[in-house]
């Protein structure tokens, strides 16, 4: 990492600290951090407001991007976009926003690969490179608030389910929540932000503690242990006994809903057996089942179930009292799924390596 500091990764105080420390006005911390979160600014050059010299400050001893755009794809139907992003040290990381009626709702990574090892994803194909910093997972938001505002648009809603477990980079994750939520900056509500884990029981514990008003999602995809443990090596660590533990005492603390998320994998885990074992642990719990049919990976040999399989499925979830709803698919031509877009910019990387035959 290199000395420069990203300015989002700076807190207002921090940032208020550093231009004190310069000599300058305690209302020039608000005009930057109104420059950088209310117009999107990012460079020096575009604070016209400040002095010259404090500009040129600013450019010598701050970094105003990490992400450097690669690769943008947008879906044929033009509803989802998805941006590959190289950080400074030449990993990449992606970003999806998706519009659906009058939401626009991004997808941002926290991490550029992911230890978890989950052997369908994309994502845990790759392994673990790094965790992102605060200002790295806040920058992905803002990149997308600036282009949505060019068009008089905003960010409705965001979802961290892009790359990476945000439960293993907990600290950063949170403090880039806490930064959009700032009401100063961005105000970005809690309540329009969902994090999605592996089911880190630990941090769901840490996170029930805290009392967010960001919503939660956990990743099951498996409702015992044999076949979860083969397709989420975390669940040796955190077996779906002392998952769902964790799960309802979280409702039981903060009175709110979980969201569990189920990737339907052709005769893996579609059949309304996986659904009754699945309403066996749910059933009378605060909760809603999102099932989606699993996006291929090369890596992976599952495929995606049917359309009737996913229905079956769902209403026998339904039939026991749990709610469920089957989820499409967004931008599955331009591999929307997490990581795909990376796993890509890593073997082009690769191959650029290698003399062609
Ligand atoms: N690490 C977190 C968040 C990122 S993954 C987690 O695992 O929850 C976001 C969601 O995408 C998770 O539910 C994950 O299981 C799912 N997912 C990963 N690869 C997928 C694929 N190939 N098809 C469908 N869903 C997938
Ligand atoms: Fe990591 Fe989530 Fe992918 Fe599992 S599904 S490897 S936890 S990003």
């Amino acid at each position: 990492m290199s000395a420069k500091p990203l300015i989002y990764d700076l807190e207002y105080d921090e940032l208020s600290q550093r231009l004190t420390s310069w000599g300058e006005p305690a209302y020039r911390t608000r005009q930057i951090w109104e420059g950088l979160y209310h117009h999107f600014w990012q460079s020096p050059a575009e604070f016209t407001h400040l002095p010259l010299k404090l500009r040129q400050r600013l450019e010598d001893t701050l970094h105003f991007s990490h992400l450097k755009t690669g690769t943008v794809l947008h879906s044929q139907d033009g509803e989802t976009t998805k941006t590959l992003f190289y950080l400074p040290d030449g990993q990449a990381v992606e970003a999806v926003l998706m519009r659906y009626q009058r939401r626009r709702t991004l997808c941002i990574s926290t991490q550029a690969g992911c230890a978890m090892g989950c052997v369908f994803c994309a994502t845990g194909q790759m392994g673990f490179r790094r965790h992102l910093t605060s200002g790295e997972i806040v920058e992905q938001v803002l990149y997308y608030a600036r282009q949505l505002a060019h068009i008089g648009e905003k960010v409705t809603n965001v979802v961290v389910m892009g790359m990476g477990e945000p439960f293993h980079n907990y600290d950063n994750t949170m403090a880039a929540i806490d930064r959009l939520n700032d009401p100063r900056g961005y105000n970005f509500g809690q309540r329009r932000f969902t994090i999605s884990t592996v089911g880190l029981v630990p941090m769901i514990r840490r996170f029930a503690a805290e009392n967010r008003q960001v919503n939660l999602a956990v990743s099951l995809h498996a409702a015992n242990d044999e076949l979860r443990q083969s397709m989420l090596p975390v669940n040796r660590k955190y077996p779906l006994g002392e998952l769902l533990d964790a799960c309802k005492d979280y409702i039981r603390q903060t009175n709110r809903r979980i969201t569990f998320e189920w990737a339907l994998i052709h005769e893996v885990n579609d059949t309304p057996e996986h659904a009754r074992q699945l309403a066996r642990w749910l059933t009378g719990l605060l909760c809603h089942v999102n099932v989606i049919p699993l996006n291929p990976t090369q890596g992976y040999a599952g495929v995606a179930t049917t359309r009737e399989r996913a229905i079956a499925f769902r209403d026998t979830l339904i039939q026991a009292g749990v709610p469920c709803t089957i989820r499409i698919r967004r931008g599955i031509d331009i591999q929307a799924g997490c990581g795909q877009l990376a796993i890509h910019a890593d073997s082009q990387q690769e191959n650029s390596k290698i003399p062609s035959e």
